[in-house]
């Protein structure tokens, strides 16, 4: 069984004694807390593998707490999933821009905690090769020769096509706000913008045919390519 210790901060009783509970079911070790402030406190004392991050919470908010772990070198690479509420598209963005890993909307199953949780730890513990081939589903991607094959076809790219493309694929599952895809592939291109980023999607899904529909839009936030594994 794993011992990886996941630090949960969340203020709602009900839901921390869920996620609590399947946690440690699950068998992880598992910290909860009710604030932010306590949350700071432990994650930097204990190192967790893993936090899940009310982001409504009372005196320091999720977003500053996620701001506070990013910025201090000992907790920074942390995985945080963020716990979410509906209207919160805002602060997600701007919590993945912080760098935090991905988020839960509530209410979730314990189903879908579980397999985001399994999900983050997996994708930290495999920090994949930036030159290495990925193979997903029916699409093949040569970062080396800037070569994309889908269904068996070779299919033609712009290179910010390829960029957005290897960037979303390199990661699976993984939700990348429309200003980190521009980040990735600015200075390859000229003007890069939020709309563009847009256009370049709309391209990529017809080019690949079928494959096209392995790059999913999750509303209000931006893109990620579908978790086939
Ligand atoms: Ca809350």
């Amino acid at each position: 069984m794993s011992s990886e210790l996941v630090l949960v901060i969340e203020d709602e009783e009900d839901i921390l004694a869920m996620v609590h509970y399947n946690l440690a079911k699950a068998g992880f070790a598992v910290e909860s807390v009710m604030s932010g402030e306590e949350g700071l406190e432990r994650a930097t004392e204990l190192l967790p593998d893993l936090v899940l991050l009310d982001l409504m919470l009372p005196g320091v908010d999720g977003l500053e707490v996620c701001r506070r772990l990013k910025e201090n070198s000992r907790t920074a690479e942390i995985p945080i999933i963020m716990l979410t509420a509906k209207g919160e598209e805002e602060d997600i963005v701007r919590g993945l821009e912080m760098g935090a890993d991905d988020y839960l909307p509530k209410p979730f199953s314990t189903k879908v905690l579980m397999a985001r949780a399994k999900a983050v730890l997996r994708r930290r513990q495999k920090k994949a090769d930036e030159s290495e081939s990925l193979a997903i589903g029916e699409l093949l991607i040569h970062p080396g020769r800037n070569e994309v094959l889908a269904q068996g076809e070779r299919v033609e790219l712009t290179f910010t096509e390829f960029k957005v493309l290897h960037l979303l694929a390199s990661r699976p599952g993984w939700v990348f706000t429309r200003y980190q895809i521009v980040n990735e592939v600015r200075g390859e291109d000229y003007a890069v913008t939020d709309r563009a980023v847009d256009v370049q999607i709309v391209g990529l899904r017809k080019k690949l045919g079928q494959c096209g529909s392995y790059i999913e839009t999750v509303r209000g936030v931006g893109y990620r390519f579908r978790d086939l594994v």
